[in-house]
């Protein structure tokens, strides 16, 4: 595992056992890929399909429903949120700026904007390739 905890999010659906949305613990992350802990199985997915920060947000992805999904039902709209604690899927409602998990009953607000963490991503994105780059120039 790397030394500081990493979690990530797969921003399209890579696999059916990891849902969108949800934060996986990363195990080992490289400039290409990264590999997630999903149900304690280990899961690799290309890097450009994911979203990794140095922390585990606390707030609710808002996932944007796949068009003829059987799941999450139409009546949710275009977009649902998933808990950020147990990544249950909910339904957001009218734009709800804190919601409660219907399956762990915690409270999470619900992350409309993500811009903020684009910033963190930023940094591991360049660490990573400072690291690839060093590992080159070693060889
Ligand atoms: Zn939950």
């Amino acid at each position: 595992m790397p030394e500081r905890e990493q979690w990530a999010r797969t921003r399209v659906r890579s696999s059916r056992h990891a849902r969108r949305g949800a934060w996986y613990r990363v195990i080992l992350a490289t400039p290409h890929e990264g590999t997630l802990l999903v149900n304690h199985q280990p899961l690799t997915v290309p890097r450009t399909f994911l979203q990794i920060l140095p922390f585990r947000p606390q707030m609710w992805s808002v996932v944007a429903r796949l068009r003829n999904a059987p799941h999450p039902p139409l009546v949710w709209g275009a977009t649902y949120g998933v808990c950020p604690s147990c990544s249950a899927r909910a339904p957001l409602g009218q734009h709800a700026l804190n919601l409660r998990c219907p399956r762990c009953n915690a409270v999470f607000p619900v992350a409309w904007s993500d811009s903020a963490w684009c910033a963190f991503e930023g940094v591991e994105t360049i660490a990573a390739e400072r690291v690839a780059r060093d590992q080159a120039t070693r060889r």
